[in-house]
């Protein structure tokens, strides 16, 4: 449970003045009703240490897809029995640049899923909500958001192609107008970073599935029938475009469960992406080889395709 939202990532960058590697620490945080972020650099090497940023406007999204990257995302939801749908607006609207329309679409999204975001986002919507007499509580997502390491070639900067699941009536829709011959074969998916899953046919490319967006997971998917409903079959985490850990699992549990959909307890064929720190390329480990397949170094054993660095 975050209450403050204060929230930081250190990212290792070039240092301007020496070449050497430095620290450039980016972070948010509420300071009264205002959103505020900041930027820091330091370098060990040659002592440089300047503030590059501090002030209460919008971050950049560089900033917003580092601490998204780092912490995930967290989920602001209503915490009383009902919501009072005119004072949720009013709380919404007092954010700068948020229409009428904009406002109407964030109650639905408050009501429904949640709304995500940042830890400090949630936060300051929280004290807002509070303010207009709306309790809401901001609780963790499930972990880390993957953006898109792939070829930018693969994605032609269009929305997500993908269709967005969010309720066991969507799910049935969509599963309805699949043919048999669609239903033998595996899908693309991705977990939006609201927590639902978003299903292309096989052989999309996960960033066009998810139109760009950072995601909580991505893969391969099958489905079965199973007694009166379906079961996901096979799922793996098999996405070049993404390279998602093994660890993003629960981000695909609830999107099924979400959508009333039975599955197994983890991914049925998992991938261990791995970035090589000798030559920089992507490799999947096989059988637990830990070793590069370009370049015979070394891989770690923690996942580390991305280190949220712009
Ligand atoms: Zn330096
Ligand atoms: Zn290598």
């Amino acid at each position: 449970m975050t209450t403050r939202g204060t929230q930081g990532v250190e990212l290792a960058v070039r240092c301007d003045d020496c070449g050497g590697t430095a620290r450039r620490h980016l972070g948010q945080f509420v300071r009264g009703r205002e959103l505020w972020w900041d930027a820091e650099l330091s370098c060990p090497h040659c002592g440089a240490a300047r503030c590059e940023h501090a002030g209460p406007e919008p971050a950049p999204e560089e900033v917003r897809e580092a601490l998204l990257m780092a912490h995930g995302p967290a989920r602001l939801r209503p915490a009383g029995p009902s919501v009072d749908p005119v004072a949720a607006m009013r709380a919404f609207r007092e954010e700068a640049g948020v229409s009428l329309g904009r406002a109407r679409e964030l109650l639905a999204e408050f009501r429904q899923l949640g709304l995500t975001g940042t830890a400090a986002e949630m936060a300051i919507r929280r004290l807002r909500l509070r303010d207009h007499g709306v309790p809401a509580e901001v609780v963790d997502g499930p972990g880390r958001a993957y953006r898109h390491v792939g070829p930018p070639e693969l994605w032609n900067g269009g929305g997500p192609g993908g269709r967005l699941l969010r309720t066991p009536a969507e799910f049935a829709t969509w599963v309805g107008e699949r043919t048999a011959a669609e239903l033998a074969e595996p899908f693309t998916f991705v977990v939006d970073l609201a927590g639902p899953l978003r299903l292309a046919p096989r052989r999309s490319e996960h960033v066009a599935c998810a139109g760009g967006a950072l995601v909580l997971s991505a893969g391969e998917i099958g489905f079965r029938r199973e007694g009166g409903g379906w079961a996901a079959e096979e799922i793996s985490n098999q996405s070049t475009g993404y390279c998602p850990d093994v660890a993003s699992w629960p981000a695909v549990a609830s999107a099924l469960d979400r959508i009333g959909v039975s599955r197994p307890g983890g991914f049925t064929h998992e991938v261990v992406f791995r970035h090589c720190p000798g030559c920089e390329r992507h490799n999947i480990v096989r059988e637990g080889h830990f070793v590069c397949v370009f370049c015979d170094g070394d891989l770690p054993g923690h996942w580390n395709v991305d280190d949220g660095a712009p």
